[in-house]
């Protein structure tokens, strides 16, 4: 070999070596996960039953403020390769009016969020949604307009909601918000549903699709998952999601497809857990009335290799209405009372 190739070939292996270097400290970086808050309407009224108090947002984003704490967009987690460990994703659903005063508070702290309205329900005379005039201010503030659906119809159930999302939904707010956002990047499904088939199909139109699938965001998956924030549910428990973050390991991983109607769910698990800790949490009602509750998955459980396997028909019979076919979910443990996320997703399944 001559002192050229040998040149060559120590440059080679440099080269590799330094690579295989890169990926190892990309590998030891710890991964951090982003909590995506979830809101519909406001209202002073706290036993409503509706949305959330704007007290209570308040409260929420003093102490997220206090402690240190910021609001991104998805774009940020995306290129952002520091640790994201204090960052919160706010959103807010149905163009409802409250939001023009819920969008003043966050300006009162310094967060920014990001607003789904309905394109066809944007009315100058109806009091229940925003004006045009309304979404244009908000983007002027800094706050990002995206489509939630076109009517808001369940897109499993309407071709035509799914057509109009795709052609019209962004033309529309284009128009409104104009060479301040020209990409409507954004999109939350109406009700969270969705399956596979409106995945691929929207993936053309929208980068990032917002789902109400309890749990935290990787900045990688296109499917975002989202805390659904209700003023039934105490203020603890959104703490103790926005702060469990960065103990967030994603410990099972679907291998049913997700967003599929089936009676048996299959998850890999990719790290030793203790199959009587593991429970079922969903944003649904329950039969007792509750909402963003968990309940132990007992017998509808099984593990072969590592493969988690659990009888979500059965479950669903002895916890929620038998009417009810759609549910966002996460498979979650318990340590010390703070519900642990293991893993996420949406599932349809048949009543008879
Ligand atoms: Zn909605």
């Amino acid at each position: 070999m001559n002192l050229r190739k040998r040149h060559l070939l120590f440059r080679l292996i440099i080269g590799v070596l330094l690579l295989a270097l890169c990926h190892l400290l990309s590998l030891a970086q710890p991964k951090t996960y982003v909590p995506v808050l979830c809101y519909h309407g406001f209202s002073d009224d706290y036993k409503s039953g509706r949305g959330e108090s704007y007290e209570r947002f308040e409260t929420l984003l003093k102490f997220l403020s206090e402690n240190g704490y910021e609001s991104c967009f998805p774009e940020d987690v995306v290129s952002n390769t520091k640790l994201l460990e204090k960052k919160v994703i706010f959103t807010f659903d149905d163009g409802s009016k409250s939001h023009v005063r819920a969008a003043q508070i966050l300006d009162k702290y310094g967060f920014k969020g990001i607003f789904f309205v309905i394109p066809d329900r944007i009315r100058e005379t109806d009091e229940r949604f925003l004006t045009r005039g309304e979404i244009q201010l908000l983007a002027e503030h800094g706050h990002l307009i995206g489509a939630h659906g076109f009517q808001h119809k369940s897109m499993v159930d309407s071709v035509l909601e799914l057509k109009a999302s795709q052609e019209s939904s962004k033309k529309i707010l284009r128009t409104i918000v104009g060479e301040r956002q020209h990409t409507i990047s954004n999109f939350a499904f109406p009700f969270g549903y969705y399956n596979n088939q409106i995945v691929k199909q929207l993936r053309h139109e929208f980068k990032y699709l917002h789902t109400v699938n309890p749990g935290y965001w990787d900045g990688k998956s296109i499917l975002i998952p989202r805390m659904l924030i209700d003023s039934h549910t105490n203020m603890e428990f959104y703490i103790d999601y926005i702060r469990g973050n960065t103990k967030f390991n994603p410990t099972a991983s679907l291998v049913t497809e997700d967003g599929t109607t089936s009676d048996i769910v299959k998850f890999a698990l990719n790290s030793e857990i203790s199959l009587d800790k593991i429970e079922l949490f969903s944003v649904s009602r329950d039969t007792s009335g509750q909402i963003n509750v968990s309940h132990p998955l007992g017998n509808n459980l099984s593990l072969r290799e590592n493969i988690l396997e659990v009888n979500i028909k059965n479950h669903l019979r002895r916890y929620y209405s038998p009417d009810r076919r759609v549910i966002s979910y996460a498979l979650v443990s318990r340590e010390d009372g703070a519900i642990k996320f293991l893993t996420c997703g949406h599932l349809q399944w048949v009543t008879q």
